[in-house]
């Protein structure tokens, strides 16, 4: 996967990029994230980039020139082009599985009190938001997006079941994890988990999801008990006692 990011600081974006998996997964060619730095296509005296707001108004907006050229400079090889945006659709399991199934994605970062309008017009971007709150530029968000894509992407993670049974994508959150040593400071790890007994882990890691979930997010809980699952006696008798279970 190609990822072009287009931004006014693209400096920030090395050390996330080039730490850890993300960085891992670059070295092994399952993505190319390439940065842009706007202000490189800024062509006036000053390499302005932003201008005040026609109609009034506080603060600066990021100007349509340095953007259109820095976009053209990729000559209509930009794949889907997306700007991080507080307007747009939220970011979760679903549009990040989606997005992980293109082959290229440029994303625009927005500064300052954002972008003239004709540039999400003229390219036909999709905007999307990491949630309801304004953070001073895209660069964060542009960064929470690649990390949460590229770690769907096949051999990023070690194991290929590792994000499987991970909280929201699995519509559950994921039950309690432990690791050695088997007693800290007093504090044991779950018999159960000890045991080598799969079906019992497995019951009981589902138990723990299932009462998890219900008691702090319900509405995904609703939406489990909607959903066509393909569950075995026992689960199904868990599911039911979970379900009927009242929170104290
Ligand atoms: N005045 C704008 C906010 C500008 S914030 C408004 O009210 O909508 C500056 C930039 O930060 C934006 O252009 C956008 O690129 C980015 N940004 C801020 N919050 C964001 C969020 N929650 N999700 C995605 N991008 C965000």
């Amino acid at each position: 996967m190609i990822i072009d990011v287009l931004s006014l600081f693209p400096q920030m974006f090395t050390p996330v990029i080039e730490e850890s998996i993300l960085g891992r997964a670059a070295s092994n060619d399952i993505v190319d994230i390439r940065l842009c730095d706007i202000r490189d296509y800024a062509v006036n005296k000053h390499r302005r980039t932003d201008d005040t707001p026609y109609g009034g108004g506080a603060g600066m907006i990021m100007c349509a020139d340095p953007v259109f050229r820095a976009l053209e400079s990729m000559d209509g090889k930009t794949g889907r082009v997306i700007y991080m945006s507080p307007k747009g659709r939220l970011l979760n399991t679903d549009l990040i599985k989606e997005l992980s199934g293109e082959d290229h994605l440029t994303l625009l970062c927005g500064r300052y009190e954002g972008i003239d309008e004709r540039i999400i017009e003229y390219w036909h971007m999709d905007e999307i938001t990491i949630g309801d709150y304004i953070l001073t530029g895209g660069e964060l968000p542009a960064m929470v997006l690649i990390d949460a894509v590229v770690r769907m992407l096949p051999g990023v993670l070690g194991s290929s079941d590792s994000h499987r049974e991970e909280s929201i994508y699995s519509d559950l959150l994921e039950y309690p994890q432990y690791t050695k040593p088997r007693e800290y400071r007093g504090m044991k790890v779950p018999e159960t988990l000890l045991s080598g007994d799969h079906s019992r882990i497995s019951t009981w890691r589902y138990e723990k999801s299932l009462i998890l979930t219900k008691t702090r997010r319900p509405d995904l809980f609703k939406a489990y008990l909607n959903k066509d699952k393909s569950l075995n006696k026992r689960e199904k008798e868990i599911l039911n006692r979970v379900t009927e279970y009242t929170i104290p």
